[in-house]
């Protein structure tokens, strides 16, 4: 941290900020130049509260940050890139992962449809929601358990490792006991306890990105789950709020080389959040693994008109067979691939 004196400080002025920084237990290195003086802050650790402390004191005119916020996220700290492992299954390599499946689970007919057609089309994970965030309390909110056990069938006849949202603390226990990778959806992503508990349990997590989140205050949601225990976080861009309305958010593709410089955990792009529109989908997803995306996150429903949630944005097996090939061409070109569906020996694993 750099603290930077106003140009017409006082020696006192100076000495009483020497004096909170050595107080803090943190060492001084003091330049002076013609018109102000600068001091430097060296050592561990520094915290906002130092900060807030130092820059209200007579003749100080701004402090400075120089270290990351952030330190178990931070590629500073961590300068290879992590790899998330989930079953047979590795997010982070040079491959593409494709996480598909329906915004909700809402029956098993309709999920497991979903899956195999999934499998069959070259998916490496499965989604859908048994517990669902919705704005309105009147819409379908989700199976809840009933929802968890048609995705553990699921995974028994596919191989493909399930991800799902959990939303409240309370639920911790029991979406762990089914799923391979614990959701934290844009809603609850600042949901302090919540990324807590869910970080508690070790599990892979997949972090969305808040709604209005930056993403400074995305990398420190994520420190929030690894410093309570999992370190294998994927972060998820899934579109913020902006003044555009002829979509449903604005996907932030800046995200990816962003986040690949600041944090070593990998990153899934959401299109069908990122768009609200399933027809803007597959451009966004090539974008996506262009960019260097280490992820996709797709809704797919066998019937998106019959959906009971998200269906505008949901591809049906048509329009994601479609998109597969047209992948896996824009991977190649960019020297990537896209990563193969576990084989069944490695479930479980
Ligand atoms: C979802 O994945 O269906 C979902 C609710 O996403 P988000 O939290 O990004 O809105
Ligand atoms: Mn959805």
């Amino acid at each position: 941290m750099i603290v930077v004196m106003c140009s017409r400080y006082t020696q006192d002025e100076l000495d009483a900020v020497v004096a909170h920084v050595e107080e803090a237990g943190l060492q001084v290195h003091l330049s002076r130049g013609e018109e102000h003086a600068i001091v430097g802050v060296v050592g561990l650790p520094i915290t906002d509260q130092l900060q807030e402390a130092l820059e209200v004191l007579p003749g100080v005119d701004r402090v400075l940050r120089v270290s990351k916020r952030y330190k178990l996220a931070s590629r500073d700290f961590h300068p290879d890139s992590t790899h998330v492992r989930v079953g047979g299954v590795t997010v982070g390599s040079d491959a593409v992962t494709v996480i598909a499946g329906p915004c909700s689970v809402e029956n098993e007919e309709q999920f497991l449809a979903t899956a195999e057609a999934l499998r069959e089309m070259g998916a490496t994970m499965l989604r859908g929601g048994a517990f669902k965030p919705r704005t309105s309390p009147y819409e379908f909110r989700g199976l809840g358990e009933r929802g968890l056990q048609i995705m553990a069938e699921a995974r028994e006849r596919t191989g493909l490792p399930i991800v799902t949202e959990v939303m409240a603390p309370a639920d911790v226990p029991l979406v762990t006991r089914y799923a391979d990778v614990l959701q934290i959806g844009a809603r609850n992503s600042q949901n302090y306890l919540l990324l807590e508990a869910v970080g508690a349990t070790g599990k892979p997590v997949l972090l969305k990105r808040g709604m209005s989140m930056t993403v400074e205050e995305w990398l420190l949601a994520a420190e929030y789950v690894m410093a309570s225990g999992s370190h294998d976080v994927m972060l998820c861009e899934r579109g913020i709020r902006t003044f555009e309305t002829a979509t449903r958010n604005t996907l932030d593709l800046s995200t990816v080389p962003l986040v690949k410089k600041l944090s070593h955990l990998p990153i899934v792009i959401d299109p069908s959040h990122g768009t609200g529109k399933a027809d803007l989908v597959p451009a966004m997803a090539l974008a996506a693994a262009a960019s260097g995306a280490d992820g996709l996150m797709i809704e797919v429903h066998p019937s998106p008109d019959h959906a009971l949630s998200d269906g505008a944005q949901s591809l049906d097996f048509l329009q994601f067979a479609a998109l597969m090939p047209r992948l896996e061409a824009v991977a190649t070109a960019v020297g990537r691939s896209v990563a193969l569906s576990p084989s069944p020996a490695a479930h479980g694993a």
